[in-house]
């Protein structure tokens, strides 16, 4: 089949490779100049071990079997990781039996290692670290999310596939068992294919409403919420991943490392209502507060505001957390259309396995 992704972020390079892996013909359409220039750029590039997320919801399944693909991927392709494993810290006791409701989810979803550990066995792994327990997950790790990308890249040329980039997807509709897709861009026009796969992340609503009969009620809201990154200045306190306990709409504000061993703080949740990539100084207040929770030694100073990333959510404040959403024929009710929304965190992590599921929906 002729298939056209729409997106060349983490998600569409996937489903781009994998459709050329079983052996049709693949276009990608992306509006930016570059592959990665949304919401994959901007992303703490860890490999997440799925210990969170409900049972059998999509997250929770694509998560675990996405991250055991992506190791194996890692290894085959040459593409730069570290399993560093990573710390979820009790604090306080309510945090405690938060963190042993978290490992109880974790098993529930398959995910292997996970233990209970005390105060003291934390702080001789990281001897910085203030907590009175913690989750020790071993199979967490980092990911030059980059260089993954340009391998999936890699894999798609050649097989054939090729990126279109400049090129817009603006509006499609479905004729005589094909999919007419109209372009903008410097080279306007309406092309026949097969199959499109909308993984335009930030954009995927905007598009699925100018599809041509798309069931208005099957396109859900889309709620941005910000999440703000602060660089560390000094020498790096930790050599693991460390998170608190999850709040309202994030995982909380953690230690995220890059495989060059520099530290940054990150990500909050910002609710906004329209795109900026600006981080505000003024919320450096919160991540003292809130990193002293388990880190008492960070030096007044140290904190300098970095960048940061819009997850395209289906829900906002205080309405719990949705699932990803992937439409395919059998929800909406249209040949060949598989729509994306709301592929915010575990996103990075399940692409592979989300790429398996979306490319399996084409037969239908
Ligand atoms: C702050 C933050 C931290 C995160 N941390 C992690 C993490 O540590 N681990 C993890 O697993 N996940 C993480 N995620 C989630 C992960 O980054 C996303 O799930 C993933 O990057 C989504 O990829 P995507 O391809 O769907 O979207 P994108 O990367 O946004 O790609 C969509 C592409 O579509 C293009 N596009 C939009 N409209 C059009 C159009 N009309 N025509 C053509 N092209 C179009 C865009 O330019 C873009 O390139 C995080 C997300 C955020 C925001």
């Amino acid at each position: 089949m002729q298939v056209l992704v729409v997106g060349a972020g983490v998600v569409g390079l996937a489903i781009a490779r994998q459709a050329a892996l079983s052996g049709h013909d693949v276009t990608v359409a992306e509006i930016t100049g570059g592959i990665a220039n949304g919401v994959s750029s901007r992303n703490s590039e860890v490999i997440h071990a799925g210990l969170y997320y409900p049972t059998d919801t999509l997250r929770a399944v694509l998560c675990v079997r996405g991250r055991r693909m992506l190791y194996e991927f890692c290894a085959s392709h040459g593409v730069n990781h570290r399993k560093c494993g990573k710390l979820v810290v009790a604090t306080n006791e309510a945090e405690l039996e938060k963190v042993q409701t978290i490992k109880a989810q974790a098993e529930r979803n398959g995910v292997e290692g996970v233990e209970m550990i005390g105060g003291n066995a934390a702080r001789a792994m990281e001897e910085e670290l203030f907590c009175i327990g913690a989750l020790w997950s071993p199979e967490t790790g980092i990911i030059d999310s980059h260089g993954y990308m340009l391998a999936m890249q890699g894999d798609l040329e050649d097989r054939g596939g090729m990126i279109a980039f400049e090129t817009p997807v603006e509006e499609m509709s479905h004729k005589s068992s094909l999919w007419h897709v109209r372009f903008g861009g410097s080279e306007p026009g309406i092309i026949p294919f097969d199959a499109v796969i909308n993984a335009a992340g930030l954009g995927a609503q905007g598009i699925a409403k100018k599809i041509d009969g798309y069931p208005a009620g099957q396109v859900p809201r889309l709620v941005l919420g910000k999440g703000n990154y602060f660089g560390f200045t000094g020498k790096p306190a930790f050599s693991r991943l460390i998170y608190p306990t999850p709040i309202d709409g994030g995982l909380g504000v953690h230690v995220t490392l890059d495989l060059a061993g520099r530290m940054r703080f990150g990500p909050d949740v910002e609710w906004i209502a329209e795109e900026n990539y600006t981080v505000d100084p003024r919320r450096a207040d919160s991540f003292y507060q809130r990193i002293r929770t388990y880190w008492p030694r960070l030096p007044d100073g140290a904190l300098v505001p970095d960048y940061c990333g819009i997850r395209p959510k289906l829900t906002g404040k205080g309405e719990g957390q949705a699932d990803f959403m992937i439409a395919g024929p059998k929800d909406h009710g249209m040949p060949r259309l598989v729509n994306l929304f709301g592929i915010e965190s575990p996103g990075l992590t399940s692409s592979l396995a989300i790429a398996e599921l979306v490319v399996g929906y084409l037969k239908d």
